[in-house]
């Protein structure tokens, strides 16, 4: 660490105090290391500052000494976007930024620091009667801030959108130290570029959000939740179509689960067993809700699975009788993906198609990576009312799996080879190589081989004009030093 590094870092130091600064080494290693163990980095310092102020001050010391700033919310993003890379690297966490600033049910918004876990927020909506729709299985430790930079997605996109959508405004520290407040409960307003935009799935590459208003909605008075039998996924998505004309958009989350995935939960985390007499193929898990008080959501539900059942197309099922129920439901569908971890290694995708194409792309996935490692057992499973499907590939079943021995790692050094052959599918389909956990460096590289070279230059030409000293999260997303569209070879205009 040369001179001038030191003296940008103990400027920093001195602009956060003693209580934003992390010096423990043991504690540090929580924000270098990814949440699955697929990343560990190097920083230089870990820095929490308490306000936009001193948020501002820190990127600007940084700024100043040309140091890469890494932005960190929980922590549990999927795609390597909050490693640091090396010793020059300021991990700047948003933690300690967690206050309520206000809340309106009569605006239906409230206003929240970068650093509120997301479950916190959902909390404060509900003193209030009201309802903030982002939910997915990290909610306990995610930050909103993450939230924002990542677009999350989760189980209740289908309703209410993704993060995106859920958002009226942003503050945002700029590279450059400046703070944009850009804050306000507007639900219209057509001044010119919607610059928050540009902030929300950046990944931490064009500022740091600090604050953010939020929409909120009417809360549920009534769910109900079922867990529908299959035996094929294309009768899910014909139970998803049928479902979602006939509820009235009362449809809430709509979730795929094929019998591996229910297996693998009811063998490694307690208390999940198969509510069901008999095994499936596939399950449906399904939420409808209303916020009208007397909505008699029961009785249409099952007067619409009765329906299906004549058609044939459920087998058999179950509806919540309670609340505990629900959440004993939910709980197959959150324990699925702990599970996967104790069946050695997994090679992991988070893909979308058009939503009518899900079935299809299932198949084709599964016969081709099964034609590859014929053993592997593929696991796709997902918010596949969104069209996004999470097609996880375990490793050939054996009897134990111990921390990475020889055929895990074996199993994982195919992972760009399956990359290759879901992503590669995936992209004839017209669908999307990420569809809800972002870039970060995890799909960095083979991000220019399914966007096109006009949107990366785009990308690029933002990047350069908001941080033309490349100090913000550099290397996630996109490199700024890739050859310009220009240069590689053009087809000859027609
Ligand atoms: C069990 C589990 C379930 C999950 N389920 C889902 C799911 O259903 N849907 C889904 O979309 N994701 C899911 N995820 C992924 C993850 O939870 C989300 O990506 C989440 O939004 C990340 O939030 P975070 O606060 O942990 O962000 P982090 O991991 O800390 O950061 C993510 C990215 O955002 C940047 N960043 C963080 N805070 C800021 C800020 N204030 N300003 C600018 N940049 C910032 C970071 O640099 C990084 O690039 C899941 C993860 C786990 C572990």
């Amino acid at each position: 660490v040369t001179s001038a590094i030191e003296a940008a870092f103990k400027g920093i130091r001195a602009a956060v105090g003693p209580k934003g600064i992390v010096d423990d080494a043991q504690e540090i290693e929580r924000y270098v290391t990814e949440t699955r163990g697929m990343y560990r980095g190097q920083t230089g310092l870990v820095v929490r500052p308490a306000s936009t102020s001193e948020v501002a001050e820190v990127v600007r010391l940084a700024g100043e000494a040309r140091l890469p700033i890494v932005p960190q919310g929980g922590n549990t993003g999927l795609c390597g976007g909050g490693v640091p890379q090396d010793d020059r690297s300021i991990v700047l966490s948003l933690g300690r930024m967690n206050r309520i600033r206000n809340i309106h049910p009569a605006d239906f918004s409230i206003t929240v620091e970068a650093g509120c876990i997301l479950a916190e927020i959902q909390k404060a909506a509900e003193t209030v009667d009201r309802l903030f729709p982002l939910s997915l299985g990290a909610e306990g430790s995610c930050q909103i801030g993450g939230n924002l930079s990542t677009n999350a997605g989760g189980i209740g996109v289908l309703h209410y959108g993704n993060t995106r959508d859920l958002c009226l405004g942003l503050e945002v520290v700029l590279p450059d130290g400046q703070i944009w407040d850009g804050l306000g409960a507007l639900r219209k307003d057509n001044t010119g570029y919607d610059l928050k935009q540009l902030f929300i799935g950046a990944e931490g590459t064009l500022g740091i959000i600090t604050a953010a208003t939020l929409k909120l909605f009417p809360r549920p008075r009534e769910v109900e939740t079922a867990f529908l039998a299959l035996a094929k996924a294309s009768d899910a998505m014909e139970l998803f179509a049928r479902a979602r004309a006939a509820s009235g958009d009362q449809l809430t989350a709509f979730e795929l689960i094929p019998r591996r995935g229910l297996e693998f939960a009811a063998r490694h985390v307690a208390g999940i067993v198969d509510p069901l007499d008999r095994p499936h193929a596939w399950y449906a898990l399904i939420d409808v809700s209303s916020s009208r008080p007397e909505s008699n959501l029961r009785a249409s539900l099952e007067a619409f699975l009765g329906e299906v059942v004549e058609a044939g197309l459920i087998a058999d099922g179950v509806v919540a009788a309670s609340a505990q129920q629900s959440q004993q439901l939910w709980r197959i569908r959150e324990a699925m993906v702990e599970a996967q971890k104790y069946e050695g290694g997994s090679i992991k995708h988070d893909v979308s198609v058009a939503v009518s194409r899900v079935a299809e792309c299932i198949e084709r996935l599964t016969a081709a990576v099964e034609a590859r490692i014929p053993d592997c057992r593929p696991l796709a499973f997902g918010h596949v009312g969104d069209g996004n499907i999470h097609f996880n590939v375990s490793e050939p079943a054996r009897d134990n799996y111990k921390r990475e021995p020889a055929t895990t790692k074996a199993f994982l050094t195919r992972r760009t080879e399956l990359n290759d052959i879901v992503h590669g599918i995936v992209a004839q389909m017209g669908g999307s190589i990420s569809a809800e956990h972002g870039i970060g460096i995890l799909k960095r590289d083979e991000l220019p081989r399914y966007k096109p070279a006009v949107a990366l230059e785009l990308m690029r030409a933002v990047k350069r004009a908001l941080d033309p000293d490349d100090i913000m999260n550099p290397g996630k997303i996109i490199t700024l030093n890739e050859p310009k569209a220009e240069a590689r070879p053009r087809r000859r205009a027609r």
